[in-house]
């Protein structure tokens, strides 16, 4: 209808004023941290005004990645898709994120099962969300866990799929459907938007995803993806 489309113009200029102002935020907040490190450099014997130094470094970088994200979520880039093998992506990912997780006491596992069908799929994009996954399935597990990605395969509907599980802290059930929704966070350090952005290129790539979680036992994200 005419109101719905007003209604997505009105959001396509209101993400992309805020994309231009956080582009723009980013060269001062650039200088800033320049300027801060030098500081710290010229003061190396007075321990106070290096740790000062040090907390406004940190904070810089909080809000700059803040503002990469968010600049990610408003100016989506469109998937770069290729035919290609999800279960060589999750061996990538077990991977990278085993060695994290090893000291933090948490066990990577994954089960690639054979014969997988082939997806269309921007790898780096892809990489990301299951990084992001992974990240918060570890950020859940502070005691030790397992962490196992399963892929499958479901030929009735024509789509695979990969779960991403944890034994971590579960999503109280009031939560669970702001999972998700941007800025929406627990963490004391948190952005909110890991999840948001995953589901955005989820999106953009014709799939969705599910959360099952029970609290205090773990997670589940299974993340369905249309094959060719
Ligand atoms: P962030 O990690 O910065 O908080 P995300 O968008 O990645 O932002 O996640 C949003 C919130 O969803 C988290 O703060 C947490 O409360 C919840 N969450 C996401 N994944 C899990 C998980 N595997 N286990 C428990 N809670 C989770
Ligand atoms: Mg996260």
């Amino acid at each position: 209808t005419q109101k719905a489309v007003r209604e997505r113009e009105r959001l396509a200029i209101i993400g992309q004023m805020a994309a231009g102002m956080a582009h723009e935020v980013k060269n001062p907040l650039t200088a800033v941290r320049g300027f801060t490190q030098l500081l710290k450099e010229k003061c190396p014997d007075n321990p106070k005004l290096v740790s000062y130094a040090e907390i406004i470094l940190e904070e810089i970088d909080r809000a700059n990645s803040v503002i990469t994200e968010f600049l990610q979520l408003a100016r989506p880039k469109q998937p770069a898709l290729k035919r290609q093998s999800l279960n060589s992506l999750v061996e990538e990912i077990a991977a990278i994120v085993s060695s994290q997780a090893f000291l933090k006491n948490i066990k990577v596992e994954y089960e690639c099962v054979d014969n997988l069908p082939l997806c269309m799929l921007d790898r780096d994009q892809i990489k990301q969300v299951l990084l992001n996954m992974c990240q918060n399935a570890i950020e859940a597990m502070p005691g030790g866990g397992i962490l196992v990605m399963k892929t499958g395969f479901l030929p009735a509907q024509k789509e695979v799929f990969i779960d991403i599980n944890d034994t971590g802290c579960g999503i109280p059930r009031e939560q669970i459907e702001k999972i998700g929704v941007p800025f929406f966070t627990t963490k004391a350090d948190g952005t909110g938007l890991g999840l948001s952005i995953s589901y955005s290129i989820i999106g953009a790539h014709k799939g969705r995803v599910e959360v099952d979680s029970k609290e205090g036992k773990g997670t589940k994200f299974r993340i369905y993806l249309p094959c060719c």
